[in-house]
């Protein structure tokens, strides 16, 4: 594919890791001029329900296993005993989406990537290809804020819609799910991804990737991962080549097993989430 490098996005963020300092944080602008919770997008999918809604501001901690994504998401139906999700995060990126999209193509995978907002505006072609190869999408804030509990609620607000926004507008794909950079989480962000329609999820199977910790034992930690587990793995914040050899010997490992990845799709209740 061909991507322009015009507008390409250079954040110099950190990925996911919890342990990393703050990037460079947001625009501390207002927020944006809907002040009422918003629909989940200026698309054709439906608001979440009452019922949908009120479920979701209940979450008080981060999904961290398909089980538990049945057990919070209002709708959503049992996985496979042998489901497993992969989620791909901080993207996309030309250097290493295109990559990972080719593996996963060529071992038949679905995933789940949690995309950066201004990501998605600088790299629009590239963030619609991952939905067109069938994978899904989550809303992965803005500009990818670390200390995103610490920022005032406008500035929570104007991450997550912002985000969504380009998302919808490079995709057409309306994500129902939301990541905390870092899985660092409060009330108020979990406030505010209800609000949007959005499941807040983190992951349970974390193989430190963003760290670069070596190939070897980012695969180890990946091996780990067993039928109900949500696994985090990175496309952007840096180089990815150890996260990509590591996906490379895994994930026909994991198929050889018998594990059936799946992605987490949108509960009935707040509808089909790809739009035209
Ligand atoms: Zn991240």
């Amino acid at each position: 594919m061909r991507l322009g490098a015009a507008g390409a996005v250079t954040l110099g963020l950190a990925a996911c890791g919890p342990d990393k300092p703050t990037a460079s944080g947001s625009t501390g602008a207002p927020a944006g001029p809907t002040a009422a919770p918003p629909s989940p997008s200026p698309s054709a999918s439906p608001s979440p329900t009452p019922a949908a809604a009120s479920a979701l501001k209940q979450q008080k901690k981060a999904i961290h296993t398909l089980h538990e994504y049945v057990e919070f998401v209002p709708g959503a139906q049992p996985f496979p005993s042998n489901a497993i999700a992969l989620t791909i995060d901080d993207g996309p990126t030309p250097a290493w989406t295109p990559k990972v999209l080719a593996l996963l193509e060529k071992l038949d995978i679905k995933a789940t990537f949690c995309h950066i907002g201004v990501q998605d505006k600088g790299h629009k072609a590239l963030a619609k290809s991952v939905v067109s190869e069938g994978h899904h999408l989550a809303n992965h804030t803005y500009s990818h804020p670390l200390s995103l509990p610490k920022l005032n609620a406008a500035t929570i607000h104007k991450e997550i819609n912002d985000a969504q926004a380009s998302i919808v507008d490079a995709t057409g794909f309306t994500p129902h799910l939301f990541r905390s950079p870092g899985g660092a989480w409060s009330a108020e962000v979990f406030k505010q991804a209800a609000a949007n329609g959005m499941a807040a999820i983190d992951w349970e199977i974390d193989p430190k990737d963003w760290s670069r910790p070596g190939t070897e034992l980012i695969r180890l930690r990946m091996l780990k991962a067993k039928p109900g587990d949500i696994i985090l793995c990175h496309d952007g914040g840096g180089d990815r080549s150890q996260t990509y050899d590591a996906l490379k010997a895994v994930l026909p490992v994991l198929k050889s097993k018998g594990y059936q990845f799946v992605t987490l799709p949108a509960p009935p209740a707040t509808g089909d989430n790809t739009t035209p």
